[in-house]
């Protein structure tokens, strides 16, 4: 999917080419592969999927391609989060988690390539430079937010790894996947919760449709604080067309969003 994309794609430069499978703005947990998903995958020399249970599809994708190499689940050693019994695949909504997915991957093109180990290992550090000075940038302007305001409501529980990370908590009328449309139910208890806690942050999603979220902003009277990226990156001319851009571009919105 295209944060992976764009993760590999900074991580092997010119030293790889890539195919992705589910696009910018587009839902991997629905996803329907298409034909030439299983040709791609078996041309491959390397196939890495996020894992946790996020592209349920690609197991049996990968089995009916007869692809034999190496499948990497980039969130390999990642601490997951549950909910219930069920485990939350958003892990890549994390900052300490997205050094794990980048070790893993440079690991395994470094496997594939050793050739280019070098021009590998100095990717990997250029990168984790720029994650660190980005999360030092965040941080000045959201640590003014006292904790108790940090509540936000989203379409569907896609930043419960962010949440911990940043101690902000998240609400949504949907749960880990997008496979279930929100019940009268869900979406009256988050009414509920954002009228007892005065939440002043809501938030519609890239990849999925806006209509409940407008309905709850409406009968609430909060108004609509932009788009969060949950699962997929934006087309090249939107504002979250790569992974540091993603990580800027939500938590910018949501300090903005808290500090009104
Ligand atoms: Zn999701």
């Amino acid at each position: 999917f295209s944060i992976l994309q764009n993760i590999v794609a900074e991580l092997g430069g010119e030293h790889v080419h890539i195919v992705n499978l589910v696009g910018p703005n587009s839902d991997a947990h629905m996803y329907q592969p298409k034909p030439s998903d299983a040709v791609a995958i078996a041309h491959a020399d390397l196939v890495i999927l996020n894992g946790l249970g996020f592209e349920g599809w690609m197991t049996r994708l990968i089995a009916n391609s007869g692809y034999k190499n190496t499948v990497l689940v980039a969130s390999r050693g990642v601490t997951a989060r549950m909910q219930g019994e069920a485990v939350d695949p958003h892990a890549w909504q994390s900052f300490a988690n997205i050094r794990i997915y980048i070790a893993n991957i440079t690991q395994s093109l470094i496997a594939l390539k050793p050739e280019y180990a070098r021009a590998f290992s100095r990717r990997h550090d250029a990168f984790i430079h720029n994650i660190t000075a980005l999360q030092n940038d965040l941080r000045d302007g959201f640590n003014n937010i006292p904790p108790g305001k940090r509540v936000v409501v989203t379409s569907h529980d896609a930043f419960g790894y962010l949440g911990h990370e940043w101690d902000i908590q998240f609400l949504a009328p949907v749960g880990l996947s997008t496979d279930t449309e929100a019940s009268a139910e869900d979406i009256a208890k988050v009414i509920n919760d954002i009228r007892q806690r005065a939440v002043k942050a809501l938030f519609i999603e890239n990849i999925n449709n806006p209509r409940v979220l407008e309905r709850i902003a409406s009968e609430t009277g909060v108004a609509v604080g932009g788009r969060l990226y949950s699962d997929a990156l934006s087309d090249v001319d939107g504002p979250a067309s790569t992974y540091l851009d993603m990580m800027r571009h939500n938590i910018e919105a949501i300090t903005l969003a808290l500090n009104h």
